[in-house]
């Protein structure tokens, strides 16, 4: 019976049970949802039989208190029956938007509680179609799937119930135009399911071209490729629009069809059901009835038929999130973890490799196999073919308020070698230990807490300078705010600004230069206090004065506090209590600047080629 076109991973019931689980919350108003369908339904399926009452007393039996009294019946259904159906229509769209803000919800907190490998392998903008374009499909399923799957059988099967019962004989006549009726809406459903996917996944593309241009816009218009991001936008907008257009041209068959197979049921009716009354062998009443039934009769298949889809949609859909919802953060915090105790920021690298591993799933790739998924610590299975070590057996020891500068040539493995710190990624041997503690064993929060992060582009959110600053300690004061800042220097410009604090830092007008931007920065992980600070240093050369400036800060920033910092700046690194040289993920010289200057090895090269430049413009 499952042809279905998507290829799903998870069967399709068990998805769809997981899926309904998230209106479990709810499941009062659930209920009363279906108490109410069966009150509609049920009044739905009484109302023509009325009908034939008032017709076949009232004007047979030429009885007037039965044909007022039948019509008012009739009346008194209809109005329970719109009654019902508003408040059940209610509460199947609140049931429906609650449980799917649930989900987002929980989209989101798995978002924030995933390895940063997780968000190396899959990209922004399908990351974001799991909480919009998903969430809205499962948001349908939730909202009208089910009732109305429930709803359209009972209607359907106590309609041919009721016909039967009426004329058994004009009935089965009647159910002749079933198979027919069956057959185009199958054969809609194999089509439909196919298209209606392409639609889905051309949109996708389009969202993910369009959000990666506007994102990238800085270097679009620096590189004037305005055209030909306008010819791959028009490229996958065309693709987009000839699904469209292909689904649609489906459902422009299906909608007409399945109405004149229905006018023909009305044409057998009419003409046999009339031969039949004009013979005497059954009712006007009857034949009334069947016309109205006949009305009614094709709604419920046009409704499975698209439910069908609906529930093909909603596994789709529902898979896609609950992947991600099922995904385990493959670095979290050991069994029996223990907090970190406030270090004094002795760092000591053990014998540490490192390679970057494939994620274990990707949005798009097939679930792996249980055994493949990595416990929080301890060796990887052995992966492909033996990926390269970014990292070799890195041994280091850095006392508590020394600045070590690693130095080497972009993909040295520098960067990488900061991640590891903040168990970002893990090494698969080795350890990395804070004032003694294995940062394996203890809980992730109490030891990102005790670090912060300088990144090369600082960082920023679009909100404003005290906002910014917030983020490194979320209970300071506006009087703490500004005591950080003094003492960085950044309080100086801060204050000269029209809003002072409350500027946007993405204001128009108020724009930041780079270095105010540095600066509130540098702030932002002072006023976290960490024992640790990582600091990846912008590249970007600034004015003398900005340098002597950004040169303070750092002191401040620094003083007392172990720092790992990606020196770009020839000061930084002459300031140095170590000097790291990596090359190729391993350690090939170290010392201070003085010493690996007379030692005339790789650092002199490097010196003499690279950062005498830097020298020039600090
Ligand atoms: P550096 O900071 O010295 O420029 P990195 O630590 O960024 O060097 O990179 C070291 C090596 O690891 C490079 O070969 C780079 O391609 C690779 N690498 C960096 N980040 C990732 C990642 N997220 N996934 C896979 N490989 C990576």
């Amino acid at each position: 019976m499952d042809d279905a076109k998507p290829k799903l991973e998870r069967p399709m019931l068990e998805t769809l049970t997981r899926l309904l689980s998230f209106a479990r919350p709810y499941r009062r108003r659930v209920l009363l949802v279906l108490v109410l369908m069966l009150v509609t339904s049920a009044s739905a399926l009484v109302a023509p039989a009325l009908v034939r009452q008032a017709i076949n007393r009232g004007l047979g039996e030429q009885d007037e208190s039965a044909l007022i009294g039948f019509s008012v019946a009739f009346l008194a259904v209809l109005i329970i029956q719109a009654i019902g159906l508003r408040v059940q229509l209610y509460n199947m769209v609140w049931i429906g938007q609650h449980a799917i803000m649930d989900v987002r919800q929980g989209l989101f907190y798995k978002y924030l509680d995933l390895n940063l490998s997780y968000f190396d392998h899959n990209r922004v903008g399908d990351l974001m179609a799991r909480v919009t374009e998903d969430s809205n499909s499962l948001q349908n399923f939730i909202t009208w799937a089910v009732v109305n799957t429930i709803s359209s059988s009972f209607t359907l099967i106590g309609i041919i119930a009721l016909l039967l019962v009426f004329d058994w004989q004009l009935a089965l006549l009647t159910f002749t135009i079933l198979p027919a009726m069956i057959g185009l809406t199958f054969w809609w459903r194999r089509n439909a399911n196919q298209r209606y996917r392409a639609v889905r996944e051309a949109v996708g593309v389009v969202s993910a071209t369009l959000q990666e241009s506007l994102a990238g816009m800085r270097i679009v218009q620096a590189f004037v490729r305005e055209y030909r991001e306008e010819q791959r936008f028009r490229e996958v907008s065309t693709t987009e629009l000839n699904a469209a257009l292909s689904a649609d041209k489906l459902a422009s068959i299906f909608m007409p069809g399945i109405d004149l197979i229905s006018q023909v049921g009305v044409a057998i009716v009419l003409g046999f059901g009339g031969v039949r009354v004009l013979d005497g062998e059954m009712s006007a009443g009857t034949l009334v009835a069947f016309l109205l039934y006949l009305n009614m009769f094709f709604d419920p298949i046009r409704d499975l038929a698209m439910r069908l889809d609906q529930f093909q949609e909603a596994a789709a859909a529902g898979e896609r999130i609950l992947n991600v919802l099922d995904t385990q953060p493959d670095i979290a915090d050991t069994p029996g973890a223990r907090e970190l105790p406030r270090i004094k920021g002795r760092v000591e690298f053990r014998g540490v490799s490192f390679h970057y591993t494939k994620p274990e799933r990707a949005l798009t790739d097939a679930p792996p196999p249980v055994s493949a998924v990595r416990g929080g610590n301890g060796a990887s299975p052995p992966t492909e073919a033996e990926e390269a070590n970014v990292l070799h057996d890195i041994s280091l020891t850095v006392s508590p308020g020394q600045t070590v500068a690693l130095v080497g040539h972009t993909g040295a493995g520098k960067s990488t070698l900061v991640r590891l710190l903040g168990r970002f990624y893990e090494a698969q041997s080795g350890q990395i230990l804070f004032d003694g503690h294995d940062i394996t064993q203890v809980t992730m929060k109490s030891l990102r807490d005790q670090m912060a992060w300088v990144p090369q582009d600082t960082g920023l959110f679009a909100t404003t300078i005290k906002e910014n600053l917030r983020y490194g300690r979320l209970d300071a004061t506006d009087e703490e705010i500004e005591a950080a800042a003094r003492a960085t220097g950044a309080h100086d410009f801060i204050a000269l600004l029209a809003k002072g604090y409350d500027t946007d830092v993405e204001e128009g007008g108020s724009r930041l230069s780079t270095g105010q931007r540095q600066l509130i920065s540098f702030t932002r992980a002072l006023l976290a206090d960490p024992a640790i600070i990582i600091l990846d240093e912008a590249t970007s050369s600034v004015d003398t004065v900005t340098e002597l400036q950004m040169q303070a800060a750092l002191g401040r920033l620094l003083e007392g506090r172990t720092a790992f910092v990606i020196a770009h700046r020839l000061s930084t690194i002459v300031r140095a209590d170590q000097v790291i040289v990596l090359d190729h993920g391993r350690i090939i010289e170290r010392g201070t600047h003085e010493e690996l200057l007379a030692a005339r090895g790789h650092y002199y090269d490097l010196y003499m080629t690279q950062l005498q430049g830097g020298l020039a413009t600090a």
